[in-house]
């Protein structure tokens, strides 16, 4: 019997860490969903990537802070797959606007609230209701060591963080009788585009580990949580930060 795809949507895979996700979730075997809000020959060069490497995958074009737009795209894909579901979500799109909370215009608040905390609403509400009803889903959210610790200049992204982790864990407890575990991935300071402006001669003085992570080191606390063997933790926060105490 051909044994049954599974699928895993990685937000925000275009690039950065959610490339890494996707690359390591697709040598996993799944059928990995990329998707982008709008820088789709990076997302085609993930996509690329998979293919060959040997895995599959598909891209899925929306912004996560626009709820019809996931809707509507959440929708075709679900018609274009029949009787499919997606097990697997990594809720990894996320951007940063730093600045002092004196001198914090509402757009930037707002917008970074919207990205990542909607954003979770947004693209996992709709996806449950398939894994409870198919008795197994993995849902994985990237937050940061600034949603543990509160990081000054970041006010808008710390409470959007620290949001999404309480919201992991109050939905852990909704749906674990469902064999559907909600865990949330803790990254410090990993080397990405969002990283790119940063000193990192000055700030690695303040990791223990003496250097900035790589994205594929948070992929694989991610492909841990999505792993057979994680399947009794749930509501849990893993950082991957190179020892920085939170
Ligand atoms: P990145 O290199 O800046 O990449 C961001 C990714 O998110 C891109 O694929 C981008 O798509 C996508 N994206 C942004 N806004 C989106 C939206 N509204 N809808 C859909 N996709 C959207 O970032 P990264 O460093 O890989 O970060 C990934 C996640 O890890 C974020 O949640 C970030 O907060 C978190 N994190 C990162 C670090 C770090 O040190 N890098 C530390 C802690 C936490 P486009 O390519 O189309 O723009």
């Amino acid at each position: 019997m051909m044994e049954r795809k599974r699928y895993a949507l990685v937000t925000g895979a275009s690039r950065g860490i959610g490339r890494a996700v996707a690359l390591r979730l697709a040598a996993s075997g799944y059928a990995v969903i990329v998707n982008y809000v709008s820088n789709r020959a990076e997302a085609e060069r993930t996509l690329g990537m998979i293919c060959e490497a040997g895995g599959e995958g598909e891209l899925l074009q929306f912004d996560v802070a626009d709820n019809g737009a996931v809707q509507s795209a959440l929708n075709g894909w679900q018609e274009r797959h029949e009787g499919e579901y997606i097990s697997v979500l990594v809720n990894n799109a996320g951007i940063r606007k730093d600045d002092l909370l004196m001198w914090m215009p509402e757009d930037e608040w707002r917008k970074v609230l919207s990205v990542s905390l909607d954003g979770f609403y947004n693209v996992t509400q709709p996806l449950l209701k398939n894994m409870l009803v198919g008795k197994y889903g993995r849902i994985v959210n990237i937050v940061s060591l600034s949603g543990i610790k509160g990081m000054p200049g970041q006010t808008n992204y710390s409470a959007a963080k620290g949001g999404v982790i309480a919201a992991t864990k109050a939905l852990a407890q909704e749906v674990a009788k469902k064999n559907v575990t909600v865990n949330a991935v803790a990254p410090g300071f990993i080397r990405t585009d969002m990283t790119g402006d940063l000193n990192e001669a000055e700030l690695k003085k303040l990791i223990p580990a003496g250097r900035f992570g790589e994205p594929e080191e948070v992929a694989g606390a991610v492909a841990f949580l999505v792993s057979d063997d994680a399947a009794y933790i749930t509501g849990e926060v893993i950082s991957v930060n190179g020892g920085i105490y939170t």
